[in-house]
């Protein structure tokens, strides 16, 4: 049926590719025209093309020559003309889609040539890898092309410096890996001063490795995590404090907002129990926190009704219908309080302090783009969640390679006794090996088993990119063996020794089928680069994990009918096809979890942008006053409207509103009851305004102007960075918790949007609050100096993705470690140099 719709209409993906190629002879034609340019004429086109974008030419108009001059200044700085195909690519990576281009087709010289257009108008291109080995080594190679056409060339390299990361982001073109990218962007989010951020906006961005940045490392977000300025001896010193306080004497209760507040001899005892002057310093911000929320714990929170404690945990009761909310923490700091007051263990002390999904990350890319040997099979993936469409290149040259049908086993045993079976034969034919295993362990299985044959032989596991690339550049050598996991060696070219093609080239093993057919793809692709000889097989058995989840019972049933003995193999067609089918599957499920992880982040996601512009917004302007302003004035009149419910002036309750801006936001005893009596809310609350404005108007006086803003600065900024890393992990916490509450079929999904949205509404009113109250009351010469509320260190969440490539989670290079590009220099004097 899809083979006749494709008769009919013609295959979409080559209606692009003839449509690409009239360009490609359109660049071709160019050709006679800018070969005989000098060198420096050449160079003059990069500030022709600018000066053209200026006066308002398109781009696509610019891109058939562009492209011409980079061919070019590719032949005489690099000696690699460009293919047609690689011209191909290039557009479609300028038109905001993928191009699927086989291994060995030169996706880093295609690269260049999007860069290159892309970068003429001055915002800043990110080209993307995998890791920093890759970034290194393309970015060298490639800037001595960028730099002969006068761009410049930046690469970001993990544990730089903020000088040296604002430098490799003003560049024209910027280098770098995805996780670099990204921490970047949460780091920006979490500086105290404009200065210190380092990425521009989010321009332009090519992924080289797509499915593999887009895809396999979708599950797991970046995560900042670290340590809050919060240690648990504290909640049990505040907790022995205010059980030692009398109700009216040292607090009063506001019953209807669930509010305690100190009073002066309230703090006063505080000062005096915890030898403090002033419990409104900045010094003390941590300690009045942590008072404030002992004393809710204490006055406002009953035991088996808010909240009950079960197994040793608190739990919290939902107040409307009386069920247990499972997972779910109060924010604040306020649960750990509840912990204390019940003499339990003061639960998590490490914390989110920022954390954001790939997914989320790329999205704010004007443009986004990507390249892969790999790409088809997620086609839907790609198109759904980033809008990216596939293109399928042609090969330079035709792909020879011989896929041969997958044999099966049916035990493990079997398998690898085979495996080596065969390895041993190519071996002795000189037939170079690359062997594929799916986990380090079964490489170090193989390899013992290579060892007892006597057969010399190499193993990679993706631990150290550069030593790796190394080894597995020389796997094409005549009689060379090459164990290697899926990950290991990625985006290294295998060139064929002298007389392998005549071997018949590079021998692919495969010794397990991987849940995902485009991984087993890349494996295949290793060989028959560029219309090289080469050939692959897959070895299973039925004892695989992917066997096993699937589909193993059938196999077994067929292998019994015909009658097979343990270790002789079987090919069919009908396996290799359940194996497919099995595949699609687990890709089926393992894109309906991506999905579900970007639903719940795109929760955070609008939350996360709402709080990061407000950030921005705070770091960026001179005079925030306004901005503190519209952030008081909400308190007031939830204060105001809380007590004066209903259509009885005489039942409102005057006395808590006095006393509540008393304390929090005007100088004792400057409002009276009186003051308000015989007063609608509204006028209330532009009364009480124009006091707190005049007040603050007094304070600025005093203080000068100068220090006014800085004060605001400071306050804003500590309340929204330490609320809203609270709230995070709050979230986190409700998250992991969600699926607990499965009952009467509600979506947890919905229920998460739901809370999580409740949740946020409360720590905007928070944040506003602190700020009102800092503002108005805390004495300004010590809060004068912006401070991080906490110190972050980066992870990702998760702890079997971090074991898989430890090195690439922690690498840090020295000044005067190695560079990571293999150059054998120190790395100061290399690729840390002068960036
Ligand atoms: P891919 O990323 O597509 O697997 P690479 O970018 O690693 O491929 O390039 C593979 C090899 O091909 C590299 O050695 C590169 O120098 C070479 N190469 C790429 N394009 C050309 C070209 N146009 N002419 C000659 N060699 C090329
Ligand atoms: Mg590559």
């Amino acid at each position: 049926m899809l083979g006749l719709v494709k008769k009919i209409f013609g295959d979409a993906n080559e209606r692009e590719v003839k449509r690409l190629t009239r360009t490609v002879e359109e660049i071709n034609g160019l050709e006679s025209k800018i070969s005989p340019l000098s060198d420096e004429e050449l160079r003059n086109k990069t500030e022709e093309f600018k000066a053209r974008l200026e006066k308002g030419e398109d781009i696509d108009s610019i891109l058939p020559e562009a492209f011409a001059v980079v061919r070019e200044a590719s032949k005489r700085t690099l000696g690699m003309r460009h293919f047609d195909v690689q011209l191909m690519g290039g557009m479609v990576l300028h038109e905001g889609k993928i191009a699927e281009m086989r291994t060995g087709e030169g996706k880093t010289l295609v690269a260049t040539l999007p860069t290159y257009l892309n970068a003429l108008q001055g915002k800043g291109v990110h080209v993307i890898t995998v890791n920093d080995y890759l970034a290194s080594r393309d970015s060298q190679i490639m800037s001595e092309l960028y730099n002969f056409l006068g761009l410049t060339v930046g690469c970001n390299l993990h544990g730089l410096t903020h000088e040296e990361k604002q430098e490799a982001y003003a560049c024209d073109i910027t280098y770098g890996t995805n996780n670099e990218f990204g921490f970047d962007y949460l780091r920006d989010n979490m500086v105290l001063y404009k200065e210190q951020m380092v990425q521009r906006p989010l321009y332009y961005a090519i992924i080289d490795e797509v499915d593999s940045i887009l895809v396999d490392e979708a599950r797991t977000p970046l995560i900042i995590s670290g340590q809050a300025q919060k240690s648990t001896e504290l909640y049990f010193a505040a907790d022995r404090f205010v059980s030692r306080l009398k109700e009216q004497e040292d607090y009063t209760v506001d019953i209807k907002l669930r509010n305690v507040t100190l009073t002066e001899a309230g703090v006063e005892k505080a000062e005096k129990a915890f030898s403090i002057e002033n419990l409104f310093d900045h010094a003390n911000v941590t300690l009045n926190h942590h008072v404030q929320q002992a004393l809710k714990a204490h006055v406002i929170m009953r035991r088996d009704v808010d909240y009950v404690v079960n197994e040793d945990e608190v739990v919290i009761v939902d107040e409307f219908t009386g069920r247990l909310m499972a997972g779910r923490r109060y924010s604040d700091g306020l649960h750990q309080a509840i912990e204390a007051k019940e003499q339990l263990k003061v639960q998590n002390e490490s914390m989110t302090l920022a954390t954001i999904t790939f997914q989320n990350y790329f999205r704010m890319y004007r443009k986004l783009s990507g390249m892969t040997g790999t790409a088809k099979t997620e086609e839907e993936e790609f198109k759904r969640i980033y809008g990216l469409e596939v293109i399928q290149i042609p090969t330079n040259r035709s792909l020879i390679r011989k896929d041969m049908q997958d044999v099966v086993y049916k035990s493990e045993k079997g398998k690898f006794k085979a495996v080596v079976e065969q390895i041993v034969e190519s071996h002795s034919k000189n037939q170079p090996v690359l062997v594929g295993t799916i986990s380090i362990e079964n490489s170090e299985l193989l390899s013992e088993m290579l060892k007892k044959r006597g057969v010399a032989h190499k193993v990679l596991n993706a631990k150290f990119h550069a030593e790796e690339a190394e080894i597995i550049s020389r796997a094409g050598q005549a009689g060379s063996v090459t164990i290697a996991t899926n990950m290991a060696g990625r985006g290294t070219d295998i060139l064929l020794g002298e007389g392998v093609a005549d071997l018949g080239g590079l021998h692919i093993i495969g010794t397990e089928r991987h849940e995902s057919r485009r991984i087993d793809n890349q494996l295949r692709g290793r060989a028959g680069r560029q219309g090289d000889p080469g050939s692959s097989q897959f070895y299973l058995s039925l004892e695989d994990e992917l066997m096993r989840r699937f589909g193993a019972e059938n196999i077994m049933g067929m292998m019994d009918r015909l009658g097979l003995e343990e270790d002789q193999p079987i090919e069919s067609r009908l396996i290799t096809r359940a194996v497919e089918s099995a595949q699609k599957r687990v890709e089926g499920s393992n894109f309906d979890t991506r999905k579900v992880v970007l639903q719940y982040d795109d929760v955070m996601n609008q939350q996360r942008e709402v709080i990061y512009k407000q950030r921005r917004d705070v770091l960026f302007s001179d005079n925030i006053r306004e901005i503190v302003m519209e952030m008081i004035v909400p308190v007031i009149q939830h204060v105001v409207e809380a007590h004066t419910e209903g259509d009885i002036p005489e039942e409102w309750d005057l006395q808590e509103i006095t006393e509540f801006m008393n304390s929090n936001l005007l100088p004792e005893d400057s409002l009276s009851k009186d003051d308000l009596w015989g007063k609608e809310k509204e006028d209330m609350i532009e009364f009480i305004k124009d006091k707190v404005v005049a007040y603050y108007d007094e304070r600025e006086a005093e203080l000068g102007a100068e220090t006014m803003r800085e004060f605001e600065k400071v306050v804003v900024l500590r309340a929204v960075d330490s609320k809203w890393m609270d709230h995070i992990d709050a979230m986190d916490q409700l998250r992991q918790g969600i699926h607990l509450r499965a009952y009467g079929g509600t979506d947890p999904l919905r229920e998460y949007q739901f809370e999580g949205f409740e949740m946020f509404k409360e720590m905007i009113y928070s944040i506003q609050e602190e700020v009102a109250r800092y503002i108005m009351k805390a004495r300004v010469e010590s809060n004068l100096e912006r401070q991080e509320v906490a110190q972050g260190q980066t992870t990702t969440n998760s702890p079997a993705e971090a074991e898989k490539r430890p090195a690439k989670r922690e690498e840090r290079t020295g000044r005067n470690d190695l560079c990571p590009c293999g150059s054998g220099k120190k790395y100061k004097m290399c690729h840390g140099m002068g960036k």
